[in-house]
């Protein structure tokens, strides 16, 4: 009979310790303990009771406890707990107490601690419709049971932690707005996020699996190769650390779709405690803007230098010649050198104001404005004035509808664009012809335009001529000066009074550039 209890209770103990290993689920462990742990006690009622985090006993496991019991059965149980100076007896009592009001016919009660490294997780309870004193033995089977079960609970816990944590950082890797890519230690996709699929037109189910070099070909490598780095035998475990050297490469990517993406990557290794590799990490990061800002700086150096020379250039030239003792000019020639002194002179104002404006239009979106009520027609009959002296193959008409209103507006900047509009209009409009300038008011806004008769714009240009510092590119434009800004500031200046600036042209049929102010 003895012998018969104790081959129980070892085929218990593998039961639980299986049970565990298996990785079942918690409440079935739960629930093998607790049947194992109420037979071997031979005892009919039992339940586990696990602390949440907020320190609150709950329910996780019964055995012949009706359920509906369970809720206030919980509630008794933590009331117990929560009693201070709580002595062995008492609690004893108390629990068998609980045990009798489940069923008349219990008689004594068990309370096993379930504790890993010093915290207390939660509690076995059994009890038995007969009294008896537990032996040693039956108290030390019991508890092993209960370590076991306290296993399984601390292992379920950390599982789960581990779980919300692989999940954050799914999460996190997926909707990251850097491409991530994590590599094994054959340099083969083991993970590819969505801004990665972005990037580089490959789809993360046909990226995984496929070795690197395969989904990410360069049509141009700036800095950094990878394949060569590999040959050179990066990646190298440092001594002290797990992780290694990285690797920086930039250059633009082919995409899957045959489209190029500049891209600027980071190769982290991870090596293993012996030095073996372990994974790559790969952050990807889209360089598209800041090469963009780059070349925007290259052209506006080149632009700005070349245009600021060439006034520079003439006034020097002019001056220079004015200034000879050895010759005496007739006056007309004075006259005529002293006026391209002055002309390029007012260029380089013009310039430098344009600038000046661009600059504090990047600094912040909001254009000042100093307003006051504009008379269009006047200003614009001021601009021709001043335009009219430097050119004879132009021919000016002014079409402003009679009792036009005065539109609220900053008068110097919009004179800066109609300046920049008839500039233009002369400038791209080489074999002469009318320029015209106009505006008629609809009660609520006024709406003025410039028209030439000169070289149009293609579609394609018109949605670019308004970006900072572009010209069309083309024989015309090569030829004739210009920094890009003129548009840019005139559109800013426009939109800064709440107005609009757009284009209507055709390549060869001039173009007519129109600008709405609110009234
Ligand atoms: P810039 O004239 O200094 O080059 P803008 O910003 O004033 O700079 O104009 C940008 C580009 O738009 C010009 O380089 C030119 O190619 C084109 N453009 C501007 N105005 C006209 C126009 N009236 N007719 C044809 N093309 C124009």
């Amino acid at each position: 009979m003895l012998q018969d209890f104790r081959v129980r209770q070892r085929d218990f103990l593998l039961e639980i310790s299986r049970a565990i290993t298996a990785q079942l689920e918690l409440s079935e462990v739960l629930r093998r303990v607790l049947n194992a742990s109420v037979v071997m006690l031979g005892g009919q009622l039992g339940l586990i009771a696990l602390r949440d985090s907020s320190g609150t006993y709950r329910i996780r496991a019964t055995l012949g406890i009706m359920s509906e019991r369970v809720p206030e059965l919980g509630e008794q149980l933590n009331a117990l707990l929560e009693q201070e100076k709580l002595d062995y007896e008492s609690f004893h009592d108390q629990l068998t107490r609980m045990g009798i009001g489940l069923d008349r016919r219990m008689r004594q009660s068990f309370a096993l601690p379930l504790i890993i490294a010093e915290e207390p997780l939660g509690f076995l309870v059994a009890f038995r419709a007969t009294r008896g004193t537990a032996t040693q033995d039956d108290i030390q089977i019991l508890q092993s049971f209960a370590d076991q079960a306290a296993i399984a609970v601390h292992n379920a816990q950390l599982y789960e932690r581990i779980n919300v944590e692989r999940q954050q950082l799914a999460a996190i890797l997926q909707h990251s707005a850097d491409g991530v890519m994590i590599l094994d230690d054959e340099f083969r996709i083991a993970s590819f996020n969505r801004a990665l699929e972005r990037m580089t037109g490959w789809l993360a189910e046909d990226a995984i699996g496929k070795p690197v070099a395969e989904v990410l070909t360069w049509k141009r490598l700036e800095k950094g190769d990878l394949e060569q780095a590999i040959v050179g035998g990066w990646p190298l475990a440092q001594d002290t650390s797990m992780s290694g050297e990285p690797l920086y490469v930039e250059g633009d990517l082919l995409r899957r779709d045959g489209m190029t993406q500049s891209l600027a990557i980071i190769y982290a290794p991870l090596f293993h405690a012996d030095g073996r590799l372990r994974t790559i990490i790969a952050n990807v990061r889209d360089i598209t803007n800041f090469r963009q800002a780059q070349e925007m700086q290259n052209v506006f150096i080149s632009t700005i230098s070349h245009e600021l020379k060439t006034p520079v250039a003439l006034i020097k030239g002019h001056a220079a010649t004015l200034r000879r003792d050895d010759v005496e000019f007739p006056p007309e020639f004075v006259r005529e050198y002293s006026g391209v002194i002055e002309e390029e002179s007012d260029r380089l104002t013009e310039l430098i104001e344009n600038l000046l404006t661009a600059s504090r239009i990047q600094a912040d979106r909001n254009l000042k404005l100093n307003k006051d009520d504009v008379m269009l027609e006047a200003l614009a009959k001021r601009v021709i004035e001043r335009f009219s002296t430097q050119t004879q193959k132009h021919r000016f008409v002014l079409r402003f509808a009679p009792g036009l209103s005065p539109v609220p507006g900053d008068e110097v900047r919009l004179r800066q664009v109609l300046d920049n509009l008839v500039s233009n209009a002369i400038k791209y409009s080489p074999e002469g012809g009318t320029v015209e300038i106009g505006a008629h008011d609809d009660g609520t806004q006024v709406v003025a335009y410039v028209r030439d008769e000169g070289v149009g714009l293609s579609s394609a240009d018109q949605s670019r001529i308004f970006e900072r510092f572009y010209r069309v590119d083309g024989a015309l434009s090569r030829k004739t000066q210009g920094t890009g800004l003129g548009l840019y500031l005139s559109r800013a200046i426009i939109e800064a009074h709440g107005g609009r600036m757009w284009v209507e042209s055709a390549p060869g049929n001039g173009s007519t550039f129109y600008f709405s102010l609110p009234l």
